[in-house]
């Protein structure tokens, strides 16, 4: 049984090709500027099987033409590794292409044997410095890089995602040691640069959350193209994902 908090059938933005999207329930990571405080718990899930999930997914089939493509996001879809092996067996059998976005906080024997089913990994990566991911997201980024440099070791294709964040994550030196640290990776296919928001702020308040990012404002084009013009020095393929 799988946990999940919801079902996208028709999924056109975000993504580069029409999707099913999966959003998987749980997150270990604490991001201070997490778009879904909701879903972080493992409460208030939707318990689907894996013959439910085909079900909805080949009732969509009629979008997609010749090419049929899912993506598990999250929250953190690799926290159910285990339980979402035999799904993937079962839609790589029926042709999907399979996209998992992850934080990659988690890795084990489930999470290895789930990447032999995986197209395309939306990696994201919050901060490259340790510390500073710590302040961000409640947690070290060493197993993140290290399993960053393991899926590039085992040829699998992979984008970057990065959060955009004024005061955060947007200083020129982090940009340029971030990007420099990518920029060899032979299996980096895209990198997209991902504009701070403030708009999923009202979910925050309305679970008496204390929201410490109030204020920070969203990146403005000339910082969100200042930053893609840094990256773009070691990268070919950088994009500003709005
Ligand atoms: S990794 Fe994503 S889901 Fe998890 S806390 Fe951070 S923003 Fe929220």
């Amino acid at each position: 049984m799988l946990k999940i908090h919801s079902i996208e059938t028709f999924w056109t933005h975000e993504w580069p090709w029409i999707r099913v999207v999966v959003f998987m329930q749980w997150c270990k990571l604490k991001c201070l500027y997490c778009h879904n405080p909701d879903s972080i718990n493992m409460s208030g899930w939707i318990e689907i099987t894996k013959e439910e999930i085909i079900k909805k997914v080949k009732q969509s089939k009629a979008y997609f033409g010749k090419k049929w493509w899912i993506t598990f996001s999250g929250w953190e879809c690799l926290l159910q590794a285990k339980e979402l092996l035999p799904l993937f067996e079962e839609l790589k059998r029926l042709e999907y292409h399979i996209a998992i976005d992850t934080n990659w906080f988690i890795y084990n024997n489930d999470v290895e044997k789930l990447l032999w089913f995986t197209d395309l990994v939306l990696l994201d990566i919050k901060h490259l410095y340790d510390e500073n991911h710590k302040k961000l997201t409640g947690v070290s980024n060493e197993n993140i890089l290290k399993f960053a440099n393991h899926i590039e070791k085992i040829n699998k294709l992979f984008w970057i995602r990065h959060v955009l964040v004024p005061w955060y994550t947007d200083d020129e030196k982090h940009l340029f040691d971030l990007w420099s640290y990518f920029k060899d990776f032979k299996n980096l296919e895209r990198l997209e640069i991902l504009p701070y928001h403030t708009i999923w702020v009202y979910k925050w308040r309305e679970l008496w959350m204390s929201y410490w990012l109030e204020w920070v404002k969203t990146p403005t084009n000339e910082e969100l193209m200042k930053a893609k013009t840094i990256l773009e020095k070691n990268i070919e393929k950088v994009f500003i994902r709005r």
